[in-house]
């Protein structure tokens, strides 16, 4: 029985299905892994690896191709012509319509969102026209203010704290040149899926309304996860208002579940740092130093030492930079800085040479790690006065997730990323679990000790300093 909803018989050819394989590859997307015999529309759309309009866009492609083997190229123009045809495109919807319900497909949903988002994007005219910006200009809401006359009195209040509320809103609100919009997109829904959804599919939901917000002006500096996804990173373990309403809460379980890493098991005696605590808190300095040597390991010797001696019995105030020199670097040096393995951990005054050499807007790290001329690993630091900003901290770490996209763009496979605020750090990691996306993963939080019995916090909390040792330096 002949197919109705097939490509005609003197399309299809067998006999080119040896001819392309991975080793020879055409330049063009999906066929560069597909041998000529699966270019039919059938198997193309029954692999989700798009739509009509894709396929056909990769024939023409295709049939472009100069360096294609004649038979190759004279196929591929066939196919063209065909499905170019009208008989030909209407059997090729007809096909497309059959693979879409056969599936039941997300596959449909997903080109659809993907279009949808490109043109919320890329094509956001509509929207900004009927937009009331947010004004720099405050005379706007004075104008209105005049024409609605009958209300003046109550407008006046309204007016004030409009005003108030713009001033606060301006420091918060984004711009749109302070992020670079990567639409996301993918051709498959099999690629990353947890608990039966596609993440990808998800991702894009997420985006388009991190871009309606972006351009509604109530996108905030302090949700971070909200601007990084405008980018193509996901960080599901900062979870938004604007992220819960697009994933469920056992979904955003399921991912973080999906992606966490453990950290390494800390073999430390416990004992041995509270007494060294308790001992340099009576003044009884050496005998700690001595105590400390119980420790064995050289480098765990080395952070406690250090601390211990250097630490106030209360936090004294001090500023970024001090922080930086006298608490940040001795501790994160212990975890980095392996010279004999030409890996240097710097607090440098400069941009980052990945993205200057990636030709993208640089910016200067508080703190990285160099292997050789490669950057490996980020970090940025808050000092006391900013603690609470939600604003700086947010956009910290947005900063760090830039340095690592740029660094995984660069070639990298993972990059460890540290952020400090004042007493509390967190070690992120970040890589691309599917094409196109990355992702930021936390690790784990840190105590960062700012006087001496919070010592015993740090040691509490090592595993996440453990991991950053292990795999930023891939040493034990
Ligand atoms: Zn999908």
């Amino acid at each position: 029985m002949e197919d109705q909803l097939a490509t005609p018989k003197h399309l299809q050819k067998p006999e080119f299905a040896e001819l392309v394989s991975l080793g020879d590859p055409t330049g063009v997307g999906y066929a560069n892994t597909h041998p000529p015999s699966q270019w039919l529309p059938e198997f193309f759309f029954g692999q989700l690896a798009g739509n009509a309009k894709t396929y056909i866009s990769l024939l023409s492609t295709l049939e472009k191709r100069k360096r294609l083997p004649q038979p190759i190229a004279l196929y591929a123009k066939a196919l063209f012509d065909y499905y170019s045809s009208e008989p030909g495109a209407t059997l090729l919807n007809q096909i497309y319509q059959r693979s879409v319900t056969k599936t039941t497909d997300n596959t449909y949903g997903a080109l659809k969102r993907a279009d949808l988002l490109r043109k919320h994007i890329l094509d956001p005219g509509a929207e900004h026209r009927t937009k009331k910006r947010r004004s720099p200009s405050k005379t706007t809401t004075g104008e209105k203010t005049g024409r609605n006359t009958p209300h003046a009195i109550t407008s006046h209040v309204d007016q004030q704290l409009e005003v108030e509320e713009d001033v606060a809103a301006e420091q918060d609100e984004l711009q749109e040149n302070d992020i670079n919009i990567t639409p996301l997109e993918h051709l498959s829904c099999e690629e990353w899926n947890v608990d039966g959804s596609c993440v990808m599919c998800l991702c894009m939901d997420y985006q388009l309304a991190a871009t309606a917000a972006l351009r509604s002006g109530t996108l905030l500096k302090a949700n971070t996860a909200d601007y990084a996804i405008l980018a193509g990173v996901f960080v599901p373990f900062s979870a938004t208002a604007l992220m819960k309403n697009v994933f469920s809460s056992s979904t955003l379980k399921a991912i973080r579940k999906n992606v966490s890493i453990s950290a390494p098991d800390v073999d430390i005696d416990d004992s041995v740092v509270q007494t060294a605590i308790r001992l340099h808190a009576n003044g009884q300095h050496d005998d700690a130093a001595v105590h400390l040597q119980n420790l064995k390991n050289m480098r765990m010797l080395q952070l406690f030492g250090t601390a211990l001696s250097n630490l106030p019995l209360r936090p004294i105030e001090v500023s970024e930079e001090t922080l930086i020199t006298n608490y940040v670097s001795p501790l994160l040096r212990t975890f980095t800085h392996y010279p004999s393995e030409e890996i240097i951990a710097h607090f440098p005054n400069t941009a980052s040479t990945t993205q200057v050499t990636l030709n993208i807007k640089p910016d200067r790290p508080d703190f990285k790690v160099a292997w050789e001329d490669t950057e490996i690993a980020f970090g940025e630091v808050t000092g006391m006065a900013q603690k609470s900003d939600k604003r700086k901290n947010g956009w910290d770490l947005w900063r760090l997730l830039r340095f690592g996209k740029a660094a995984l763009e660069a070639g990298a496979a993972s990059v460890p990323l540290v952020q400090v605020v004042y007493d509390l750090g967190t070690i992120w990691n970040m890589c691309t679990p599917v094409r196109g996306l990355y992702i930021a993963i936390e690790i784990g939080p840190f105590m960062m000790p700012t006087h001496l019995y919070a010592v015993g916090g740090l040691q509490a909390s090592l595993a996440p300093l453990l991991w950053l040792q292990v795999s930023s330096i891939r040493l034990d």
